[in-house]
């Protein structure tokens, strides 16, 4: 490995375009990271299930080819729109109107469809054009509107009248259209027929005749590939916001099953598109044209950076790419969600007609259940077919952002399943997942079922521990998970679990591996003592005080200020990649955590990251050591004796007894005192003095970990800024003055933990 493989600390970036309500986050950036570090310029990227440009740009941008394949159509039309928009956004604009213009019967396409939804205004009478329709599934019409009038002022909602029902129900549900639509899906006899003919009802009759007048009259038009590419994009999310699907009077970002909901709106299809031409010109404005190869054989044999895409299924891709041509296969792998591949289905069938592409598509129209069960088998065999085409010294990276544990689960089996080895990995709620893999072509012997299960209970148990002390920490189970699965992937486990179950007699009665792990795991997570919080679900294992170890995110400080230190500027990619460097797998932080670091210790300004003057070591040393002498001085004004040791750095004693304590530090680390400090006198009130750049971090983390903070409030600590401590000793305090100031401080408070506001308010 050139370096050590950790998380490509990147925010994902949250889909855009046509659709993206269906779509993931895109991980460009931690897919750029990838490229630059496991492949050289020159060397072909392959994009196993490609559906956005998002790898592509990364890997031709840094001189490498890259190729997208894809069974998903839908999926292709949107990379290749973002890798070759229109070249001027007015070309899409010149295209949808040319659109606009094609005749029906005697008039423009436009207007009769626009004509289609003219309705009363409810309010003044005027006749206007309605932007929706909602309609009561049931009853089986349209009940309420909404119409933009041309006397009221904008749009006008209300109940409809009897002409708009009756408009409503002009159209035939088993007219032609219908049977253009049904028909361009599937042929008559496919086994399919039924299923295809319900995703077709799920559009009114008035909407489907709109929507197949439009996708047929876009066929037609004698227009340019990348603006009828544009024009598809804006067709699609037409045709998604067209169906009977959204809800009226709810909020559901998209549909999550294949029925209507019992209020549906029936929106303006005209209306539909002409968004769709605002939200896709809109989405292409900052993207540029990527270098297209011509065909596969120019990106094969030559070596300047280019990209293709192909449609394929990502199993057969063995038959499309010569063996050993690949230096690294991205993979997001697509997520098991029924309602969008069945949608998908439906609308290739629209938009290209019966061609193999769109053929492709039919398996998905079936009722099938997308269990997780048949997405590894799926992606397994992804996999195993893009290992053929692997470079020996080529890697698989597996990256999605929204990380679930059954996604995490699915994906671990499935590379393993398919031979390879987990050679890193880093699991972020925020972030995403990463899982970076070799391809040893591992094989393993099935065992007995019973020692199977006895062995990946152990060994999760063993990872769950692991993972738990070496963090010493609150730990997302996202994080967890991922470590498990990963553990098992590494010591050859998942391995083993498949060719147990799936080479298993078939009177075996085993589960399917997928679930037989995930059982596993379960039991071994509950053999283990957690503390959880129950607010964020973080887990963590109980320590005796004094005995825990070093949390992550004090190491993670550490470690920051040590990377900032070592060189004067820092772009914000080397710098977090710096950070994460020696933080990987198990250990990896959240990003979260590192920019509340980076953001306590640097300054961001002309797009370098510099260390804060404060925070330069001699100069915070320096302002320790004068802090000690004010406090020393102070409490002797006050009239307690003063001293030092037992671990502080200022006593104030009174008697035998000791009143104030005092820790003073440079670091916002809580560890120390709050989890593996020396006891504190029952007398005594302990104080944390620390730097007013320090406290946002401070304050971080004690939400972040609910030990530190229910330790803050048990012992009672106080938390005092440098610059407010010097302000009270500057005003001449007098005793009482400073005990009332520290009783009015909330220390920290148990719910959205404050840092005091007496001692530490806003400087
Ligand atoms: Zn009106």
């Amino acid at each position: 490995m050139r370096r050590s493989i950790g998380l490509a600390p990147a925010l994902p970036r949250r889909a855009a375009g046509p659709l993206a309500r269906y779509r993931p986050p895109e991980l460009e950036e931690a897919a750029a990271a990838f490229i630059a570090h496991l492949t050289s310029p020159g060397d072909l990227v392959l994009d196993l299930f490609c559906r956005s440009a998002a790898f592509l740009r990364p890997a031709i941008r840094q001189g490498r080819r890259a190729i997208g394949v894809g069974v998903n159509p839908i999926g292709l039309l949107l990379a290749g729109l973002e890798a070759q928009p229109p070249d001027r956004p007015h070309t899409l604009t010149a295209a949808f109107t040319y659109l606009g213009d094609q005749p029906k019967g005697e008039r423009p396409l436009r207007h009769h469809l626009t004509d289609l939804y003219r309705a009363r205004c409810p309010t003044c009478q005027a006749d206007g054009v309605a932007e929706w329709f909602v309609w009561d599934r049931e009853a089986g019409y349209p009940y309420l509107k909404a119409v933009r009038c041309p006397r009221c002022d904008g749009v006008q909602e209300g109940p409809t009248d009897e002409e708009d029902i009756a408009a409503a129900r002009r159209f035939d549900p088993k007219g032609p259209p219908y049977h253009y639509a049904l028909g361009r899906v599937v042929p008559p006899e496919h086994p399919a027929r039924e299923r295809a003919a319900e995703l077709v009802g799920l559009y009114t009759p008035r909407n489907l005749a709109a929507l197949m007048d439009v996708t047929l009259r876009l066929e037609g038009l004698k227009i340019g590939r990348a603006a009828r590419a544009g024009l598809r994009g804006v067709l699609l999310e037409a045709l998604d916001r067209g169906s009977s699907l959204d809800p009226y009077g709810e909020a559901r970002p998209r549909p999550r099953t294949l029925r209507p909901p019992a209020r549906f709106l029936e929106r303006n299809v005209w209306f539909l598109l002409e968004r769709g031409l605002d939200q896709t010109t809109t989405w292409l404005l900052d993207r540029h044209p990527l270098p297209h190869a011509p065909d596969l054989t120019h990106l094969l044999t030559e070596s300047r950076p280019a990209y293709f895409l192909h449609p394929s299924p990502a199993r057969r891709v063995d038959r499309l790419l010569p063996p050993e041509s690949v230096a690294l296969v991205l993979a997001d792998p697509p997520r098991p969600d029924g309602v969008f591949w069945a949608l998908c289905a439906l609308w290739s069938g629209w938009l290209w007609g019966d061609v193999p592409l769109a053929r492709a598509m039919r398996p998905f129209l079936r009722r099938r259940r997308f269990d997780w069960e048949w997405h590894r088998r799926a992606l397994q065999a992804a996999l195993a077919a893009a290992a053929t085409r692997l470079r020996p010294e080529g890697y698989l990276v597996l990256l999605f952002a929204d990380p679930t544990p059954p996604l995490v689960s699915s994906a671990c089996m499935a590379a393993a399943g398919a031979g390879y080895d987990l050679v890193g990995w880093g699991a972020d709620p925020d972030a995403g997942c990463h899982l970076v893999w070799r391809w040893v072509g591992r094989r393993a012997a099935p065992i007995d079922a019973e020692t199977l299960v006895a062995d990946l209970t152990a060994a999760a148990e063993r990872r769950i521990r692991s993972c738990l002390q070496e963090r010493a920490e609150p730990t997302s189970p996202l994080l967890l998970h991922t470590a498990v699965y990963a553990g098992l992937a590494e010591e050859g486990r998942l391995a083993r679990a498949l060719a147990t179950v799936d080479h298993a007699p078939a009177d075996a009665a085993l589960l399917p591996p997928l679930a037989l792990t995930a059982q596993a795991v379960e039991t071994g997570l509950t053999r283990v003592p957690l503390r959880k919080d129950e607010d964020t679900g973080w887990v963590w294992l109980p320590t005796g005080r004094g005995k825990a170890a070093e949390p992550l995110a004090d190491r993670v400080e550490t470690r920051t200020l040590e990377v900032l230190l070592s060189r004067p500027e820092w772009t914000t990619a080397d710098l977090l990649g710096e950070i994460f460097a020696p933080f990987t797998g198990p250990l990896t932080p959240d990003l979260a955590l590192v920019r509340a670091c980076v953001e306590s210790y640097a300054r961001f300004a002309d797009g370098v990251w510099r260390v804060r003057e404060e925070d330069q070591p001699r100069r915070r040393a320096e302002e320790m050591r004068a802090l000690e002498e004010a406090l020393k001085a102070l409490g002797r004004r006050l009239g307690f004796q003063v001293g030092t040791g037992k671990g502080w750095r200022v006593r104030w004693r009174e008697g035998r007894r000791d009143v104030y304590l005092f820790a003073l530090s440079p670091t916002a680390a809580l560890g120390p005192y709050l989890l593996r400090g020396r006891r504190i006198p029952g007398s005594a009130h302990p104080c944390l003095v620390f730097p007013g750049g320090r406290a946002e971090l401070l304050a971080h983390k004690l939400r972040r970990d609910p030990r530190l903070a229910r330790a803050a409030a048990e012992q009672g600590w106080h938390f005092i800024k440098f610059r407010h401590l010097r302000r009270l000793i500057a005003e001449g305090l007098d005793r009482r003055l400073f005990e009332t100031m520290l009783g009015l401080d909330p220390i920290v408070e148990q719910e959205g933990v404050q840092i005091p506001l007496v001692l530490g308010g806003e400087e």
